[in-house]
């Protein structure tokens, strides 16, 4: 608008009113959002105070199954809890593995390796090792609960809110990526990797069930104390532990299924590993951004397809492999 225009839009009162109508469908816009906001919040809220007392009415039941003992609850309802979930999943993956069926789901395998369907002897063999680290780990629910009573610890009945659950399960993922990634890398030192590690490594293409399967020492060393590391840290609920280790359990089962399932997490990173042994060492991957130990990772065509996939296609076909490379 020219000066002039403008000075006798202002004379004739239309800028103020055309300001001042701007003006109302802002304040109408931001109302209406306030409004939004303040319904969704109570949504959530709702939300999460439904879900809230679901989940507090089924750890009383747990409470009132084991005794309301806590040092019951604590070791043997950790340990029972943490092994029967392993057997679970891994059951679901070992069927597969073994009888090769369903056809639609084997063909969501990473690698493509000669000798699949897995032999029966060979799950047996997996089996007997996890069981042996299974049983061998009850000596560290022991002594890991009473370091967590010495330490002090949210023993109270009540299950923590939302926000510290959240917080605390975020903490542990951090604390659990630095044990991991660095107490593997010592298990590649060529004294450890002969005498402990190489066991693990025995899959080159890794099934669900050989999560596990290692060397005892390597069980504590690797998996049991970087997962146990955070929780200590910050005197968790068992609550919070228990959905930290199914947390722990999934990812792990999952990085070594040698399946990428649409909806499900990429397991390639960790598969890469077994096939390479020098490559991608952490879970998450920004220790080894850090530390280098990913560039042929992400030279790879297993790095292309290492991305949350959700389609029914296998990802192999979504990112076929690059002719230059066969
Ligand atoms: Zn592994
Ligand atoms: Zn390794």
């Amino acid at each position: 608008m020219c000066l002039r225009k403008r000075k006798n839009a202002i004379k004739n009162g239309y800028e103020w009113r055309w300001h001042s109508k701007v003006e109302e469908n802002q304040h109408d816009v931001c109302n209406n959002l306030k409004k939004g906001v303040r319904g969704s919040e109570k949504y959530i809220l709702y939300l999460w105070k439904t879900s809230g007392d679901f989940l507090q009415s089924q750890w009383d039941k747990v409470f009132e199954l084991l005794g309301s003992d806590v040092d019951t609850i604590a070791i043997w309802g950790t340990f029972t809890y943490t092994c029967l979930l392993y057997w679970i999943v891994a059951s679901f993956y070992t069927f597969i593995d073994v009888t090769g069926k369903p056809k639609f789901a084997v063909k969501h395998r990473i690698q493509e390796i000669s000798s699949y369907p897995v032999p029966f002897s060979s799950v047996l063999k997996l089996g007997r090792q996890v069981l042996i680290n299974q049983f061998l780990s009850i000596p560290f629910y022991m002594v890991g609960y009473h370091l967590m009573v010495l330490r002090g610890y949210d023993t109270k009945k009540s299950l923590p809110s939302f926000q510290r659950a959240f917080f605390e399960l975020l903490f542990c993922v951090l604390v659990e990526e630095i044990g991991f990634y660095y107490s593997h890398r010592v298990l590649h030192f060529p004294f450890f990797y002969k005498h402990i590690h190489k066991i693990h490594h025995e899959w080159k293409s890794p099934i669900a069930l050989a999560a596990a399967y290692c060397h005892p020492i390597e069980h504590y060393f690797s998996n049991l104390i970087p997962a146990y590391l955070g929780p200590f840290l910050l005197g968790s609920h068992i609550f919070t532990c228990w959905i930290w280790y199914s947390i722990i359990t999934f990812s792990t089962l999952i990085n070594h299924s040698g399946f990428h399932f649409p909806f499900f997490p990429p397991p390639e990173r960790h598969d890469f590993h077994h096939l390479k042994f020098n490559q991608s060492f952490g879970a998450l991957g920004f220790l080894d951004y850090l530390h280098g130990t990913d560039v042929e990772f992400k030279k790879s065509e297993s790095y292309r397809r290492n991305c949350w996939s959700f389609s029914l296609v296998p990802v192999k076909d979504l990112y076929p492999s690059d002719p230059k490379n066969n």
